[in-house]
């Protein structure tokens, strides 16, 4: 089975993080599209407390078919990727993975821990956030293949220039599925709305 993985705070997940996921599943024929939230993501200080971002992270996957993967939220330690990928290896023996990551995370990847082991170990579906973007991505990209022989797809679609930060400060509120907003508005997060 292939299988893709998006990992993200999911502070709120967003009409761009759908957006992704179903691009990459049609982009690489996808048989599951998992979700899964960090808890102590090692890059970014945590804003809203971990298990609403989870449980947005399940109403969204609920709403568009996909699971949801619980391993970097179990963790309270902060994950890093090529942890979790070593644990999702276990626990998908005999499925391909393929990490899913926008056109941010790929301009950052060289900055990621173990980088160099984690680009080979399993393949990568690119989605530009912003059209703007598309030509460093796709660059970025090349480059992995050729330097390393890295698989990476790159998506061909028209991105949804949306950020979590954006709906956090109150902005771009038709960006959130609807369920998550149902959360959202019935627990109070994010001020603002
Ligand atoms: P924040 O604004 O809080 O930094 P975010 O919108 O970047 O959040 P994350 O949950 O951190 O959302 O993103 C998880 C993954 O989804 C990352 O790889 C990120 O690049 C990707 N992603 C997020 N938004 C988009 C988007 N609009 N288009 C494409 N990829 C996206």
């Amino acid at each position: 089975m292939k299988i893709g993985i998006l990992g993200g705070t999911f502070d709120p997940p967003h009409m761009g993080h759908i957006k992704l996921a179903l691009a990459a599943i049609g982009r690489c024929g996808l048989d599951k599209l998992v979700l899964m939230p960090a808890a102590n993501p090692p890059h970014k200080k945590s804003m809203t407390n971990p298990l609403h971002r989870r449980n947005m992270a399940a109403l969204a996957a609920e709403e568009y078919g996909f699971e949801l993967c619980e391993i970097e939220y179990a963790r309270k330690t902060p994950s890093y990727t090529i942890d979790t990928l070593k644990e999702l290896e276990k626990l998908y023996p005999d499925d391909k993975l393929y990490f899913i990551i926008g056109g941010d995370s790929m301009l950052d990847f060289e900055k990621w821990h173990e980088w160099n082991k984690l680009i080979t170990r399993c393949a990568f579906i690119v989605g530009s956030r912003s059209v703007a973007q598309k030509e460093q991505v796709e660059k970025a990209v090349k480059d992995k293949i050729e330097r390393f022989g890295a698989e990476i797809y790159v998506l061909d679609f028209l991105p949804e220039e949306v950020s979590s930060t954006e709906i956090r400060n109150g902005e771009a509120e038709e960006e959130v599925p609807e369920k998550v907003m149902e959360y959202i508005e019935k627990n109070n997060l994010y001020k603002r709305f």
